[in-house]
């Protein structure tokens, strides 16, 4: 597509970048089929190339109005569209830089700022997330349902002694997982001490900063990605391996880092090895003899793959042929590859949407009777919950750990 970007823009790297991005773009519109806010909302703005042209426009210099910034707002940026694609558009860095800049032209009501800076304080900071969902978990039984909907019971860890281990590997902790769901992470350094790897969770690592960078607080996003770079750094020095991720959405950002960081001269060689060892679970389990493992009876299993691991990381398949490896009979689901709504911030800021795409997904994931839901990512796994009586888990829990 032809483009004439504003010369001040494409005189900057984030100008040149999206000049680059809209030139693969051929307007096809194979994209537009496979988006989900397109098959709910039927308008061509609320698709992937309706979006680019919007994108565009306001960089070549057209009026940009709150429409504009709603349109950018509703993309769940589940990257359906990046899979369909077959110019290779890198839509989600092209979407990155136009909600940046129609924010910037565009001032957001004080509800919304309110409500974007609520979200990016609350569940970045586990100091603050964790006190508040136990008290939400002590007045469960009297809070309305919509409310209790959102917030998971305490989960009990069965206490274990790890074993120091020749290999060892960096896991992120991330900022919700910790308080909502520790078991994942609990499971997770039990399962791969079984198989001979020491896991380390590094001191002052946390968010990975994806909830920040997908909400345009760029700024804030970068200091959550050096302060990672920074956690891990001495212990990739000394030999870790890898740096394991069991949340996809969070697994997808730190495979970012490289790009998002590349103009910062004091940190783009470091992201860029941090990117390149940044492995989610799938990927370290099927390198390892599952074999060994031991796993729950097994059971009629339904996996719902995040658009985090099948779309923005490409390992469509691999957490199914594990789970298939180690006895689970996997249901057969339609549509795999539409969001479940979950979609970062949007289950909170665009619940109408998030709430549609949740009920059409659950319908598809027990169309065949399974007897669970397991998943791949912490904002699937609680979205899903809070819409059925069937339990949703993270995959890895279907695999017991040894006492
Ligand atoms: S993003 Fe890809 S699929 Fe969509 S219109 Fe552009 S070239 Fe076609
Ligand atoms: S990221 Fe998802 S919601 Fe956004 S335009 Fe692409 S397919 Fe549609």
């Amino acid at each position: 597509m032809q483009t004439r970007l504003v010369e001040s823009i494409l005189k900057t790297p984030r100008g040149q970048e999206a000049d680059r991005i809209l030139r693969t773009c051929v307007h096809c519109g194979f994209c537009t089929a496979t988006c989900p806010t397109y098959q709910l909302l039927g308008d061509e703005l609320d698709g992937p190339r309706g979006r680019i042209y919007q994108i565009k426009m306001a960089l070549e210099g057209a009026e940009v109005t709150h429409h504009t910034q709603q349109h950018l707002d509703r993309c769940l940026t589940c990257l359906n569209c990046e899979t369909t694609c077959p110019s290779g558009v890198q839509y989600h860095r092209l979407l990155d830089i136009g909600r940046e800049y129609v924010d910037q032209q565009v001032q957001r009501t004080a509800t919304e700022r309110f409500s974007r800076w609520l979200l990016r304080t609350l569940l970045t900071r586990p100091r603050i997330i964790t006190p508040l969902l136990r008290i939400g978990q002590f007045l469960l039984p009297v809070l309305p349902t919509a409310l209790a909907q959102k917030v998971p019971p305490k989960q009990r860890l069965t206490p274990y002694q790890p074993q120091s281990q020749a290999r060892k590997m960096l896991m992120l902790a991330g900022c919700v997982q910790p308080a909502m769901t520790p078991r994942t992470n609990h499971v997770t350094a039990q399962v791969l001490n079984q198989l001979g790897i020491e896991v380390i969770e590094a001191p002052g690592a946390g968010c990975c900063g994806a909830l920040s960078h997908h909400l345009s607080a760029t700024d804030e996003a970068r200091d959550f990605m050096r302060r990672n770079i920074d956690a891990w750094q001495p212990h990739l020095d000394q030999g870790a391996e890898a740096i394991i991720i069991t949340a996809s959405g969070c697994g997808a950002m730190v495979k970012e880092y490289a790009s998002v960081l590349k103009d910062d001269p004091h940190y783009a060689a470091k992201a860029q090895r941090v990117t390149e060892l940044a492995k989610d679970l799938s990927e370290i389990l099927s390198t390892n003899d599952i074999k060994r493992l031991t796993v729950e009876n097994p059971k009629r299993i339904a996996f719902h793959p995040p658009c985090t691991l099948q779309h923005a990381q490409q390992l469509n398949g691999q957490v199914e042929s594990l789970l298939e490896a180690a006895g689970f009979d996997l249901v057969k689901i339609n549509d795999k590859h539409l969001c479940c709504g979950s979609a970062g911030s949007c289950s909170v800021l665009q619940s109408n949407l998030a709430n549609q795409l949740r009920d059409r997904k659950l319908h598809d994931l027990q169309v065949d009777q399974p007897e669970m839901i397991v998943t791949a990512n912490i904002g699937c796994q609680l979205h899903l919950q809070a819409g059925t009586e069937l339990p949703v888990k993270h995959w890895i829990e279907l695999f017991v750990p040894d006492a």
